[in-house]
């Protein structure tokens, strides 16, 4: 698969109108960017892509992926994607977001759904497969048992360690490395650095989440621009991890297990979840639920004994926790209008 530098990520496109959409992923397509990426669980995303691309086929490079982990759910989710997207053949099927090595263990298994894939590569309605993850030794031990094509994998300035840790592995097996949360889920505001940082990495692709034609402008005139860092922005760089990797969760759920049941990882990217998604799906159904089990937190501390990277999760918990309530309390009182 041979990809333009940077791809499309599909997730905020849910949050706009149908034909706001439509039209964020074409001038995508009319700058020459040539691979899309989107997921069987980003709601609509998928068919508004299906509807940007009728016609426009030709040298794309499609991808989209299933959070489930059994057989039957990932033929479901393949069929609805081909449908959603309206198209023979996907080039890139993923799974989805394996967290643990269990997860990793079910999909490997001779009778698990890889084995679907498979044989749906053979079928031609899809062309390759990859895995997706946040979990830095579980997608070592992914692209090592060199059953997947790709590796999706968040990789930016702040959280650079783990990534080049997975881009060394990945290069040894030759696996081709998607780079997911290139702004660290919203994280860093100055694009200019954070894509050039990326930039220096010619083998990887980065899919930043679009949602408006301005932000795909500006990374394109970043990526035709000149990408050599200057001193000055290697210091801006600098300034900018240590002060944002005091509260960037990495979401490697070393943390668990939660006596109170807290899914601490979804807590700690509130802010993010709210930059990217629609409300009435944060405050309305999985996402409200997860975020509602925050208020059990008892402040044991255990977690923050467990966490690798110091973050004092339970004045997180506590802060996004009440941002949540208030910004549940203005959507509601927007939606009674
Ligand atoms: S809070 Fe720490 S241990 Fe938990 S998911 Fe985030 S980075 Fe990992
Ligand atoms: S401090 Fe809160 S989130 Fe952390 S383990 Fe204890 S109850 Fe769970």
């Amino acid at each position: 698969m041979m990809v333009t530098r940077v791809g499309f990520g599909g997730i905020p496109i849910q949050r706009l109108s149908e034909d706001e959409a439509v039209a964020v992923v074409t001038r995508c397509l009319d700058l020459g960017v040539n691979f899309i990426d989107t997921a069987n669980g980003y709601t609509t995303s998928e068919e508004r892509i299906g509807k940007a691309i009728k016609g426009r086929r030709e040298g794309l490079i499609l991808a989209t992926k299933s959070l489930s982990r059994s057989r039957e759910g990932v033929a479901k989710h393949l069929q609805q994607s081909l449908r959603q997207l309206d198209v023979e053949a996907i080039d890139l099927y993923q799974f989805h977001s394996i967290g643990d090595s269990k997860s990793l263990d079910i999909v490997l298994d001779p009778e698990g759904p890889l084995s679907v894939l498979e044989e749906a590569r053979r079928a031609g309605k899809i062309k390759h497969i990859g895995i997706t993850s946040h979990q830095i030794d579980v997608a070592k031990k992914a692209v090592a048992s060199d059953r997947f094509e790709t590796v999706m994998f968040p990789f930016n300035f702040v959280t650079d360690k783990e990534g080049l840790e997975l881009l060394a592995v990945a290069r040894q097996h030759d696996v081709g490395f998607i780079d997911m949360k290139p702004l660290a889920g919203g994280m860093i505001t100055n694009a200019k650095i954070a894509f050039k940082f990326l930039f220096q990495f010619p083998d990887v692709v980065t899919i930043p989440g679009i949602e408006k034609p301005q932000e795909i402008e500006e990374i394109i005139s970043i990526l035709n621009g000149p990408q050599q860092l200057s001193e000055e922005e290697r210091q801006q760089m600098q300034q900018l991890k240590q002060q944002l990797g005091t509260r960037f969760c990495h979401r490697c759920d070393y943390c668990q297990p939660c006596k109170e049941g807290i899914a601490i990882s979804t807590v700690m990217i509130y802010p993010s979840l709210v930059m990217r998604l629609p409300p009435h799906q944060i405050f309305s159904s999985f996402w409200a639920m997860l975020m509602e089990k925050a208020s059990s937190c008892t402040q044991c501390g255990e977690c923050e004994e467990r966490c690798p990277y110091h973050l004092p999760i339970r004045d997180m918990v506590a802060e996004y926790y009440s941002q949540y309530e208030k910004d549940k309390s203005d959507y509601q009182k927007k939606a009674a209008r």
